[in-house]
């Protein structure tokens, strides 16, 4: 069946388009048909693209106004005599939708109907800057796909196996009660095509291991995955606790906030903007939150830059061995996203002393990994460090066609 998978965010639409069914699932030999992007919709400058298989690419910049008009032209471009891969709309069997939060409600993806329609909508208060774009983008789809069925597949579910100890913080434990504070994660979909990847690729059921997720691109988290569960996870509330990312500061002492109000006269939107935008790699170094220019301006003497690379890296070391004692010892440690694929300095950095745990590099073949998924720990270290390149829109088309065929 073809399965259109739907990442609708504030000003882009990402799509792709799968044909896949349950057998081509199990064998892992489902194709990718389309994959493209609107983007800066609302701008002057917005475009759209794709690139179908077999097909030539194709990208315009027009003005995209709307959202309604991005979802327009993805199914105006999918069904384009030349560049398009088919011919009517109607051709798509189902649209597998991501949706960032499904708080405490949703712990799988689900085909999506009135109620949980009308239960996505009550998580918008919990991620006011990400559900109403993936709520809208489902509403647009509906109306020009009314007959297709459509599934929800959400970032925070992968994480709702934790235990108490884990999603629960330290406050008084009304803010949980009444109002919902707690640890939710994000980066579940990634978590959970990894750790599941894993298993395919050593050829165990999911029972039988013991995988810390490593997701480290423009936003980071990690994730400890007990027997197929979620045992804990970096990221919070919100997407912001954790690790150092490109520019989120990650874990940081609470008191600082009331500090910087105090001293001096920081508001919500000054420490917002301070917390998600400035801090982390481009906070620290003062020069950017793309790794590649760090690794470039370290290697050139820059000693902030450096700075930068050192805090991310002992920070994923830190939760490396504190996930290892959660989950009473692992087998797998995988590396995922786009410093976790490519970059053999970060995934060198963060094996430092991992020697401990039973995890020993191969240097070596660590610097032959090239984005590839395999290993790269030595034959005989008893935990393998592995690098898994995501791939979430897989899940989502995957999850879709299991929720349609009612498997979920
Ligand atoms: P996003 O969270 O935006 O999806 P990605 O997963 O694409 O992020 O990862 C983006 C990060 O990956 C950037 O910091 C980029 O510098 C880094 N990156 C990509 N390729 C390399 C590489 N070869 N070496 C080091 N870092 C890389």
């Amino acid at each position: 069946m073809k399965v259109l998978v739907l990442n609708c965010g504030s000003s882009s639409a990402k799509f792709q388009l799968f044909e896949t069914n349950l057998e081509a699932i199990k064998g892992g030999t489902e194709t990718c048909l389309a994959k493209g992007i609107v983007e800066k919709i609302g701008e002057e400058t917005s475009s759209r693209k794709i690139e179908c298989l077999g097909k030539p690419a194709f990208r315009e910049v027009i003005p995209i106004p709307s959202h309604t008009e991005a979802i327009r032209l993805i199914l105006e471009m999918l069904t384009h005599a030349e560049y398009g891969i088919i011919k009517d709309k109607n051709e798509i069997d189902a649209v597998g939708h991501r949706v960032v939060h499904g708080g405490e409600t949703f712990t799988h993806s689900c085909l999506i109907d009135e109620r949980v329609l009308a239960k996505i909508k009550e998580c918008i208060q919990l991620a006011p800057l990400h559900n109403p774009h993936n709520v809208r983008g489902y509403e647009i789809a509906k109306s020009l796909l009314s007959k297709t069925p459509h599934v929800a597949v959400f970032d925070t579910a992968f994480h709702q196996t934790m235990p108490a100890r884990s999603f629960n913080y330290a406050l008084p434990y009304e803010y949980y009660d009444k109002k919902s504070i707690r640890r939710y994660g994000f980066h579940g979909t990634s978590h959970r095509y990894v750790a599941r990847r894993v298993g395919r690729l050593f050829n165990l059921p999911k029972e039988a291991y013991n995988v810390i997720t490593v997701h480290l691109g423009n936003g980071a988290s990690i994730a400890a995955v007990q027997k197929g569960k979620v045992m804990d996870t970096s990221m919070g509330f919100t997407p912001l606790e954790g690790l150092v990312m490109g520019t989120r500061c990650g874990d940081i002492d609470p008191a600082i906030l009331m500090y910087l109000i105090e001293s001096d006269g920081a508001d919500v939107v000054s420490l917002n903007r301070i917390l998600n935008k400035q801090s982390g790699l481009i906070g620290i170094s003062g020069i950017s939150n793309d790794m590649r220019e760090l690794e470039k301006a370290s290697k050139e003497g820059n000693k902030r830059a450096a700075l930068a690379i050192d805090i991310f890296c002992y920070r994923i070391r830190k939760y490396i061995g504190a996930y290892t004692v959660a989950m009473e010892g692992v087998d797998y440690v995988a590396f995922t996203a786009g410093i976790g694929e490519n970059s053999v300095l970060i995934r060198e950095k963060c094996s430092e002393g991992l020697e401990a745990f039973g995890a020993v590099i191969d240097k070596e073949k660590n610097r032959m990994m090239n984005g590839k998924e395999g290993v790269f720990s030595t034959d005989a270290s008893k935990v393998k460090l592995c690098v898994i390149p995501t791939n979430e829109e897989i899940l989502i088309a995957h999850d879709t066609v299991e929720a349609v065929s009612g498997l979920l």
